[in-house]
C-alpha cells in the first residue's frame, strides 16, 4: 500500500509531485530548520484515488490519525479538546499554483464546547468567535456547498443591526449570536448540523478539497494556464497560528525581490491584527513591509535574515507568506515567485552577476512566450478603459484607431494619416491592402487560425477576432455592441490582442523598447531591461544547434527579419504576388483559349515576380531564400460565384452581357470547388495549369542571375507544395531543372539552386524516404499538416467546436498554435528520419505557423530540425527558445 501522508520533515522541495508545491516548500522550511509551524501533507496520489473512486483510499484515514496524534502530541493539545483546542487549517495545494482556485478551511477543531476552551486560552472571547463564525461560513461554502451569499447577507446584518460598518467592530456577543444564526443556515440548506465532532470536520474538508480540483473555476484555471487535468491536489493539514490576537500580531507577504522589476529590497505589506483572509478581502489598508521594522523589530530582522535564506537555498526570487501571533515569526509558504516577463530576464542576469547561478541555468529561467510579451506595445495599465467586448487574442499587441469597414476606406484614411482599426465580420485575401494599412483588425468570426488572425500574426500586426458578441454591419459602416452601443465608421476604438479585449475610445499605448532594440534603434545597453535581453539572446545564439529564418513575402520584411535575427527566410509565399493589380492576369491565364495567349500572360508576370525575387534576394544577401511556387486554389484569385452570377444575371436581363464576363463566369464554375483546401491547390495547379510553375521558377532563376550580376550573393532555394506523392514532385522537379539549365545557358552565370518540397500531407511524412530521394530539401508545412491529420478545416474549425474540446480537455491547447506532439509531432518525427536514412544531408526546417511558437520550437529542437522558419516578429523568441532547447 502506498504511502499517502507525509509529515513536513519528511519531504523536500524535489517533492511537488506528490506533496504538491506549498507541501514540498513547507516541508523544505521545515528542514531548513525555520519557524514553520507543524503539519503535515496528503499526496496527491490519496487525491487522484479519491477522484477516481469517489472515496478515501485504504489507508489514508489511518495514516492521517497517526501524523494527528504526531501533531497533538508536539503541540502538546488535541484536537478540538474542549479547554484548550489543537486548530488546524486544511488546505489545497497542487503542483503548480492556482491561486484562489481551490479550497481552504481554516480553524478546523472549533465546535459549541471548544470555542470556550480557545476564548480561556487566548484571553479574547471576541477572537474566539470571530474564529468560530469564520469556520462556520467557510466549511459551509466549501464542504457543504451552500451559496456564500446566505453568510454574507447574515454577516451585513450582524453589521447593520450593530450599527457598526466593519467586520472586526462586531464585539463578542453579536458574533455569538452570528454563530448562532450560521448555524441554523447550515441546517437549512444542507440539511444536517453542523458537525460538532473535530475528527469529522477534518475528514470533510480534506474531501472537500479533493473535490476541488475538479471545480469549474479550476478546469477553466487549468485550461488557460495548460495545467495537466490529472494531477490531483496535495492536502497540507496545518497546525493554526493566529495573526489577529492583537496588535502584537499580524499577517503579511514579503518578496525577495521586486516582482515586478526584479530589483532587490524590501517587498511587501503587512497587516496587523489580521488573518490572512483579511488581507486578500482588502478590509483594512496593509502597510509596507518596511513598517514593520518600527511594529516589531525582532519579529522583522528574522524575517529579512529568513529571506535571505530562502534566496541562497532556492536561488531565485521568493515569496512568502508569514504570521506573527503574539511576537512570533511563524513561515505559512514559500515558493519560487511569479514574475512579470521584464522581472524574468533582470533577475535572471542579476543571478548570474551575483554568482548565484549558471548562464546554462539563466537561460532555463526566460522563455519565448515571456520575450514575445515584451515585444509588443501595450495599453497603458493605469488608464481607464471601456470594455465593450471580448474576443479571442489572435494577435498581440495594442492598437488604436479609428474604426473602418472596408479594405478601400483603410488604405484611403491611413494615406491621410488616419489611424485605423479594419473591422470585418471575417477577412479574405481581397482584405490583404486595409490590414497593411490598418492599425490592427477585429474580427466578429473566425478563429486563431483565420485568415485574419494568421496573416496578422505574420505581418507582427494586432488582431482580435471572433469577438462574437459585436454585430458587424459592413453596409452600414457600423457595428453593434451588447448594452446598446452603435460604433459608426470613425468612431475610434482600441483593441487588445494580447487580452482580446475590445475599448471605446482611445486607450493611451507604451512602446516596447525590446523591439526597438531588435529593430537596432536603440543600443543594447539603452535600459536595464534591454541589456538583459540582449544579454540572454546571445547567450542562447551561442548555445543554440538549430537556426532561425523568416517567413516572408517582401523585401520590407525580409530585411525586418534580418535586423531580428533571422538566418534566411525560410518560406516565401507567392500568392500576394498576384493580387492587386495583377489578379487580372490570373484571369487571363484562366481563360485563355490558346498556347499562345497564355504564354502571353506568363511572359507579362514574368518580370514581375522577378523583381519581387531581386528585393528579396538582395534583402537577404547571403543567406538562404525558399520561395514557394504557387499554392492557393486559383478559384481566390477570382471574383465570387455568387456575385458575379448575380452581375451576369443583370446584365442579361438588361440586354449589357459582355462575352467576357460570361466566359468568366463559366471559369468559375468550374473552377468551383466543395472543398478548394483539398482540391486544386500547390503541385496540382503546377501539373494541371501549363507554363504557371515554369514562369515562377524562371523568375527566381533570372532574379538569381541579376543578383549575381550585381555583386550579390543570392542563395535561393526552390520549393514545391502539397506534395504527397514522389511522383508529383519528380514531374515538377524534372521541369525545373530544365528551366534552371535554360537561364544559366542563357546568362552564362553558374546557377546551383536546390530543390525542395513541403512535407504538408499524412502521405508525404509516411513516404518520406522515397520523397527524399527527390528532394534537396523539407520543409515541414505544420499548418496543412495538422489539418490534415486531425481532418480539421484551419479555417472553420475554432469558432465551430474548438471551445467544446478545449473545455472536456481533449486538448489543452489549439493544434494550431502549439504542435500536437503525439500526433503530428510523429509524423514530423517519423519524416525526419525516414527523410535522413534516404539522405542523410537532407536539410530539414518547418514553416508553420508553429515554427515561431516557443513550445513549437523546443520541440522542433528535439527532434533535430535544421532550422524553423516563422514572422519576423517571432525570429527573438524562436532564437531564445532554440538555444534553452539545448541547455
Ligand atoms: C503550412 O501549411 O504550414 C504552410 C506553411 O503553408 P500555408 O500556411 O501557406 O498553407
Ligand atoms: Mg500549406
Amino acid at each position: 500500500m502506498p504511502t499517502y501522508v507525509y509529515d513536513f520533515s519528511e519531504g523536500n522541495k524535489g517533492m511537488k509531485d506528490l506533496l504538491g508545491g506549498k507541501g514540498a516548500n513547507l516541508a523544505e522550511m521545515t528542514n531548513l530548520g525555520l519557524p514553520v509551524p507543524p503539519g503535515f501533507t496528503i499526496s496527491t496520489e490519496a487525491c487522484r484515488a479519491y477522484l477516481e473512486t469517489g472515496d478515501e483510499p485504504d489507508g489514508l484515514r489511518d495514516e492521517i490519525s497517526e501524523h494527528l496524534t504526531a501533531l497533538e502530541k508536539e503541540r502538546g493539545k488535541q484536537l478540538g479538546q474542549p479547554a484548550d483546542p489543537l486548530l488546524v487549517s486544511v488546505r489545497s495545494g497542487a503542483k503548480f499554483s492556482m491561486p484562489g482556485m481551490m479550497e481552504t478551511v481554516l480553524n478546523v477543531g472549533l465546535n459549541d464546547e471548544s470555542v470556550h476552551g480557545l476564548a480561556t486560552q487566548a484571553n479574547d472571547e471576541r477572537f474566539a468567535w470571530d474564529s468560530y463564525r469564520r469556520l462556520l461560513q467557510m466549511f459551509g461554502k466549501t464542504v457543504l456547498d451552500i451559496d456564500g451569499e446566505a453568510f454574507e447577507s447574515a454577516l451585513e446584518e450582524a453589521k447593520s443591526r450593530a450599527g457598526v460598518a466593519n467586520d472586526v467592530d462586531l464585539d463578542a456577543d453579536a458574533l455569538r449570536e452570528l454563530v448562532e444564526t450560521f448555524k441554523q443556515l447550515v441546517e437549512q440548506h444542507s440539511g444536517r448540523d453542523f458537525p460538532q465532532d473535530p475528527r469529522e470536520q477534518l475528514d470533510l474538508a480534506v474531501r472537500a478539497v479533493f473535490e476541488s480540483w475538479n471545480a469549474p473555476r479550476a478546469i477553466l484555471y487549468r485550461r488557460q494556464e495548460r495545467i495537466p487535468t490529472d494531477l490531483g491536489t496535495a492536502v497540507n493539514i496545518v497546525a493554526m497560528v493566529f495573526g489577529n490576537l492583537g496588535p502584537d500580531s499580524g499577517t503579511g507577504v514579503a518578496f525577495t525581490r521586486d516582482p515586478a522589476s526584479g530589483a532587490q529590497g524590501i517587498y511587501g505589506d503587512y497587516l496587523q491584527n489580521a488573518q490572512g483572509e483579511d488581507v486578500v478581502a482588502g478590509i483594512r489598508n496593509t502597510v509596507p513591509l518596511a513598517d514593520l521594522e518600527g511594529i516589531d523589530k525582532q519579529s522583522y530582522d528574522q524575517l529579512l535574515e529568513i529571506m535571505e535564506i530562502l534566496e541562497n537555498h532556492y536561488l531565485d526570487l521568493c515569496d512568502i507568506e508569514f504570521t506573527i501571533e503574539r511576537g512570533k515569526l511563524w513561515m505559512l509558504q514559500t515558493r519560487v515567485g511569479k514574475r512579470t516577463a521584464a522581472a524574468a530576464f533582470r533577475i535572471a542576469t542579476q543571478l548570474i552577476d551575483q554568482g548565484l547561478i549558471d548562464e546554462d541555468e539563466a537561460l532555463r529561467r526566460v522563455d519565448g512566450a515571456q520575450l514575445a510579451q515584451l515585444m509588443f506595445p501595450r495599453f497603458d495599465s493605469d488608464a481607464e478603459k471601456k470594455r465593450i467586448a471580448t474576443g479571442m487574442n489572435a494577435s498581440p499587441g495594442a492598437a488604436v484607431g479609428r474604426a473602418v469597414f472596408d479594405s478601400y476606406t483603410a488604405i484611403k484614411w491611413s494615406r491621410s494619416g488616419e489611424k485605423v482599426i479594419l473591422c470585418r465580420r471575417e477577412t479574405n485575401p481581397d482584405d490583404l491592402g486595409g490590414m497593411i494599412a490598418a492599425q490592427g483588425i477585429l474580427t466578429s468570426r473566425g478563429g486563431k487560425t483565420s485568415h485574419a488572425a494568421v496573416v496578422a500574426r505574420g505581418m507582427g500586426k494586432t488582431c482580435v477576432c471572433g469577438a462574437d458578441k459585436l454585430d458587424i454591419d459592413t453596409k452600414q459602416r457600423q457595428f453593434t455592441a451588447p448594452g446598446g452601443i452603435t460604433v459608426d465608421e470613425g468612431d475610434v476604438i482600441s483593441i487588445d490582442g494580447t487580452n482580446g479585449e475590445v475599448y471605446l475610445g482611445e486607450v493611451p499605448v507604451v512602446d516596447s523598447p525590446v523591439v526597438r532594440y531588435f529593430e537596432r534603434e536603440i543600443e543594447p545597453d539603452a535600459d536595464e531591461l534591454v541589456a538583459a535581453v540582449h544579454r540572454m539572446m546571445t547567450l542562447a545564439d551561442d548555445r543554440r544547434i538549430m537556426r532561425v529564418r523568416a517567413n516572408s513575402d517582401t523585401p520590407e520584411d525580409s530585411a525586418r527579419a534580418r535586423r531580428m535575427g533571422a538566418e534566411g527566410v525560410g518560406l516565401c509565399r507567392t500568392e500576394h504576388m498576384f493580387l492587386g493589380e495583377r489578379r487580372k492576369y490570373i484571369e487571363r491565364l484562366i481563360l485563355a483559349d490558346s498556347d499562345e495567349e497564355r504564354e502571353d500572360v506568363l511572359a507579362t508576370l514574368l518580370p514581375l515576380q522577378r523583381d519581387d525575387f531581386v528585393g528579396i534576394l538582395e534583402a537577404m544577401d547571403g543567406l538562404p531564400v525558399t520561395v514557394r511556387l504557387l499554392d492557393p486554389p486559383l478559384h481566390e484569385f477570382l471574383p465570387d460565384i455568387t456575385e458575379l452570377s448575380v452581375r451576369v444575371a443583370v446584365a442579361e436581363a438588361t440586354g449589357d452581357a459582355h462575352e467576357g464576363d460570361l466566359r468568366l463566369l463559366q471559369a468559375v464554375h468550374k473552377l468551383h470547388e466543395q472543398n478548394p483546401m483539398l482540391g486544386l491547390r500547390g503541385v496540382r495547379l503546377g501539373l494541371v495549369v501549363p507554363g504557371l510553375f515554369t514562369m515562377q521558377v524562371r523568375a527566381i532563376a533570372e532574379a538569381a542571375a541579376t543578383r549575381i550580376e550585381a555583386g550579390g550573393n543570392p542563395v535561393p532555394e526552390v520549393m514545391i507544395p502539397l506534395v504527397g506523392a514522389v511522383q508529383e514532385l519528380e514531374l515538377i522537379r524534372d521541369e525545373t531543372v530544365k528551366v534552371l539549365a535554360s537561364v544559366r545557358e542563357r546568362t552564362g552565370v553558374e546557377l546551383k539552386i536546390p530543390i525542395g518540397t513541403m512535407i504538408e500531407l499524412p502521405r508525404a511524412a509516411l513516404t518520406a524516404g522515397r520523397i527524399a530521394e527527390a528532394a534537396e530539401f523539407f520543409s515541414f508545412g505544420t499548418n496543412d499538416l495538422t489539418q490534415t491529420t486531425w481532418g480539421f478545416s484551419r479555417d472553420d474549425v475554432e469558432g465551430a467546436f474548438f471551445s467544446a474540446y478545449l473545455e472536456r480537455g481533449i486538448f489543452g491547447v489549439s493544434p494550431f498554435e502549439s504542435i500536437d506532439v503525439e500526433g503530428v509531432g510523429e509524423l514530423v518525427r517519423y519524416a525526419t528520419r525516414a527523410g535522413r536514412a534516404a539522405r542523410p544531408d537532407l536539410k530539414i526546417g518547418v514553416c508553420g505557423e508553429h515554427g515561431g511558437d516557443p513550445e513549437s520550437v523546443h520541440f522542433f529542437a528535439e527532434v533535430g530540425l535544421d532550422y524553423v522558419s516563422c514572422s519576423p516578429f517571432r525570429v527573438p523568441a524562436a532564437r531564445l527558445e532554440a538555444g534553452r532547447a539545448v541547455v
